[in-house]
């Protein structure tokens, strides 16, 4: 059966309007499999923005009086539309940034699941009744009201989980939202709009506006926009939080990791091995801010462990994202692909460790797509550049510990907090050490950041803060009104 590569074409959703062009230009987008250009993307420019937050600000007054019961029904409707649409929601996401077909379903299933979560929530955001008789009150309660406009900002990686993040719990609490996505990918998020449209959600509560870092910061200044929610990297964070302290709004920032997974020797070896390269490998070809891409093994099994990664890494199939043979696609882009084989040699040069596999650009049919093989470095130095900073691509770390403190300072001793894992069979240990750990999210044998919208996903240090996910993610977008009745 041949493979629907055509892409839609792509606006900015303003209201009720759909423009075809913007005051930014456009992009001329390539699939990373190919570098062959698939589509012209409209960007927003600074103006388009505006009327992007006016039609929210406006859409804000109607939609804060909708009762919870029809924000949750129209939630519902969304997510059975979403639900029906997987294929060609996963279909787009692989045109989107090259990910794999498998990891593409993946992420059109999760933001069902994240619709039917918060849906559940719309009609469950309650305040509390407090008394306050030192006062002369007689009743005080706690009323949660929705923030107004919110600004979400996202980046190439995984759009279709930031938008279940993100945008499904702002309405579920009641307020309307303008996007940003990336204008490296715009193709998954353009077939959202047209869903949001086909739930009944009314023009102006959700609006999308494709764009650069230019459109972006416009979003963030703009004084109608009352709250940020940000997915990206910690230099473009600091920028959009300097821009929010000027406005005095706030701002839940997702920014990257250098998580660890921290092997004892008790661990199924087998499993580990298979699951450190899925994950740093096979999931997004290593761009993922989540993943365990500092595998900490314990002296006394390093050695066994390290010979089934290799030998695991060895079996990945480089190929057409679409094709189910692959097991990995391509990195987003050129720039990415350079930069990452750039951090792989002076990885070598510095002698941070010692290169067990990959480490290179494949050559023939795959020369023109930015691929990069799957690499693993052996014995690497904590202290050095790849021990310490994000590589955002297939490079997994293999590091030696002796003892549990040795493990847990070695897991702790970066500037980011976003995950660790632990692979052991001893409860006590787990139990010794999950609160030692400095991250938003400790998993252990095999359990996922991104498998559950019911728990809460954020980051500590440079990985960011705030939430998304859980209760704690829709509370995010709610701000709390004391009323005093005396
Ligand atoms: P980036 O920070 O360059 O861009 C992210 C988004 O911000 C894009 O939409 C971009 O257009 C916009 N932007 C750029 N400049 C802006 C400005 N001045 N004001 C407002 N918006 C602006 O991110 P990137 O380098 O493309 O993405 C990779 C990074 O994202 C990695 O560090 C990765 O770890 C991180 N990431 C984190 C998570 C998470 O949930 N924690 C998820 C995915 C990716």
């Amino acid at each position: 059966m041949s493979i629907d590569r055509s892409v839609p074409d792509v606006h900015l959703h303003i209201g009720d309007e759909r423009r075809r062009v913007g005051g930014g230009g456009v992009h001329q987008h390539v699939f990373p499999a190919t570098g062959e250009v698939q589509g012209s993307v409209p960007l927003a420019g600074p103006g388009d923005v505006h009327d992007a937050v006016a039609a929210a600000r406006e859409a804000f007054e109607t939609w804060r009086t909708w009762t919870p019961w029809q924000r949750r029904d129209v939630l519902m409707r969304l997510a059975e539309v979403l639900d029906r649409s997987q294929d060609e929601l996963a279909r787009l996401a692989v045109l989107d940034n090259g990910m794999t077909l498998g990891i593409a379903q993946f992420t059109a299933s999760s933001v069902v699941d994240y619709a039917r979560y918060y849906a559940g929530w719309a009609d469950k955001i309650e305040g509390r009744v407090t008394t306050s008789p030192a006062h002369g009150r007689e009743l005080a309660y706690t009323a949660p009201e929705p923030f107004g406009v919110i600004g979400v900002i996202i980046t190439w990686n995984g759009p279709l989980v930031s938008v279940g993040m993100k945008v499904i719990p702002a309405l579920a609490a009641g307020n309307t939202v303008v996007i940003k996505p990336s204008e490296l990918t715009p193709y998954a998020t353009e077939f959202f709009m047209d869903l949001v449209r086909e739930a009944g959600i009314p023009p102006g509560v959700v609006n999308m506006v494709p764009g650069t870092g230019e459109a972006g910061e416009a979003l963030v200044r703009h004084p109608d926009v009352q709250k940020v929610s940000f997915t990206g990297g910690p230099t473009t964070a600091r920028r959009i939080l300097a821009a929010c302290a000027e406005g005095l709004k706030p701002a839940v920032v997702e920014l990257g990791g250098k998580s660890a997974s921290l092997v004892f020797p008790d661990a199924d070896l087998d499993a580990v091995a298979f699951i450190a390269t899925v994950s740093v490998h096979q999931t997004l070809a290593g761009q993922g801010c989540a993943l365990a891409t500092r595998l900490l093994i314990h002296d006394s099994v390093y050695d066994e462990l390290a010979e089934k990664v290799v030998a695991f890494t060895r079996d990945i199939v480089l190929g057409d994202p679409f094709d189910p043979a692959a097991g990995m696609g391509p990195v987003v882009t050129r720039e990415a692909q350079e930069r990452i084989v750039a951090m792989i040699e002076r990885a070598q040069a510095d002698g941070a460790g010692k290169l067990l596999v990959g480490g290179s650009v494949p050559a023939g049919e795959l020369a023109d797509g930015f691929y990069v093989e799957p690499t693993v470095f052996g014995d690497v130095r904590p202290d050095s550049e790849l021990g310490q900073v994000e590589v955002f691509g297939p490079v997994l770390s293999l590091m030696r510990f002796d003892t549990e403190d040795e493990a847990v300072a070695i897991a702790n001793g970066t500037s980011y907090g976003l995950a660790s894992y632990l692979w052991t069979n001893d409860i006590g240990r787990i139990n010794r050490i999950a609160p030692r750990l400095q991250a938003g999210g400790v998993y252990v044998n095999g359990a996922s950041p991104v498998v559950g919208c019911e728990l809460p996903f954020g980051g500590l240090g440079i990985s960011g803060f705030g939430r998304e996910g859980g209760l704690e993610g829709l509370l995010e977008f709610v701000r709390t009104k004391a009323v005093a009745i005396a």
